[in-house]
């Protein structure tokens, strides 16, 4: 079990729900458009938010985004501890610190000294990408042990200082490193673990390779907050996140939707009406499951376990509510608005009676 870690008021480690993180990518520096980022990331779910700090006008813009926005801020530091100092003062409520890149016991001591005055965390976040030259393999590439190594250097000049408001992340874009990484600095501390894989890709193979990555560390009890990293809308990692969460039995949150495969027995066009299932429900945050199944094959056992469920046939579609059938032979153009209908009316936002009066 590893140590509780408080981050503005979000509990991670210790056996506490496992916290969904994201990063913003808009210049820190334009408060109005991280602001309006962040609060879409809030609407997806997350609940720890961090912003890149690479220069003093971003550290400027920290305190009024920390006053506009409703969720744990984390600063990342990179090269310059002064810019940590100033994310500090500016009330974050946690720092990322790279070992890669901030190695000056002096400057740690100093960060440290600051990060515990103001009671905030300091996550040592090493990456395979920015190992500093003494901890890469005698072909200067990465290595599961130069990580650990470079995190652990890290962890002990914080320790030095008694420092132990620590949070640890070990993240690389080889996969079988992470997990292994994970699991060696697992063996050496317990401090909470923020787990995910690093410039994993666009949202398509990034989203495979963080799932494929933290769904093994995650099942092995590794992991206290996730960040699936992901190129483009950030609103994508928290969703992919949950999802990866959700497989896991972990986190629930939203639309859970289980859709058959389709096949030569399909009668109707089941992915466009997931689709329009999925598009229509992004606003909800209730758990909620979502069985769209082609047909009675498979169909009949699946809605049972499902909130909603959907059993087609050629052209139409019966609709089923807590497994109870509650409209039969829907012409498939009404097929999806009259799920999300019953959807809603599920989780007691209008009645499944509106569609009567509508
Ligand atoms: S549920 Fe029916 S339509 Fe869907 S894949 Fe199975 S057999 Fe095919």
């Amino acid at each position: 079990m590893t140590r509780r870690v408080d981050i503005g008021g979000i509990v991670i480690g210790g056996g506490a729900p496992i916290v969904v993180q994201s990063m913003t990518n808009t210049p820190t520096a334009d408060i109005a458009a991280t602001v309006a980022q962040v609060g879409r990331l809030v609407e997806a779910g997350c609940e720890i938010v961090r912003v890149a700090v690479p220069d003093a006008a971003a550290a400027a813009a920290l305190p009024a985004i920390r006053k506009a926005i409703s969720i744990p801020l984390v600063a990342d530091i990179h090269f310059d501890h002064r810019l940590a100092l100033a994310a500090i003062e500016a009330g974050v409520n946690k720092l990322r610190l790279n070992p890669g890149n901030i190695t000056d016991a002096a400057k740690v001591a100093e960060v440290a000294e600051a990060a515990a005055q103001a009671r905030i965390p300091i996550r040592v976040g090493a990456n395979s990408g920015s190992l500093a030259p003494s901890y890469l393999d005698a072909h200067g590439r990465a290595s599961v042990a130069g990580m650990v190594e470079s995190a652990l250097h890290e962890i002990r000049l914080l320790e030095w200082q008694k420092f132990t408001n620590i949070v640890v992340s070990l993240k690389a874009t080889d996969v079988r490193m992470t997990i292994d990484a994970y699991r060696a600095i697992a063996r050496e501390v317990d401090y909470p673990l923020h787990v995910g894989i690093t410039e994993a890709g666009t949202v398509w193979e990034g989203a495979i390779r963080s799932a494929v990555g933290l769904g093994i560390l995650l099942a092995e009890g590794l992991g206290d907050t996730v960040r699936v990293s992901l190129a483009g809308d950030p609103v994508e990692e928290v969703k992919a996140a949950y999802e990866i969460l959700r497989s896991l039995g972990l986190r629930q949150r939203g639309l859970d939707l289980h859709v058959c495969p389709t096949c030569g027995r399909t009668g109707i066009d089941l992915a466009a009406i997931a689709g329009e299932v999925r598009k229509a429900l992004a606003d909800i945050a209730d758990p909620v499951k979502v069985a769209l199944m082609g047909c009675v094959v498979n169909g009949l056992g699946e809605v049972k376990d499902a909130d909603v469920g959907l059993v087609g046939s050629k052209g139409q579609g019966s609709i089923y509510v807590d497994g109870e059938v509650v409209a039969k032979a829907v012409p498939e153009a009404e097929l999806a608005t009259e799920i999300v209908r019953a959807v809603r009316a599920r989780l007691g936002r209008g009645t499944i009676a509106d569609r009567n009066h509508a």
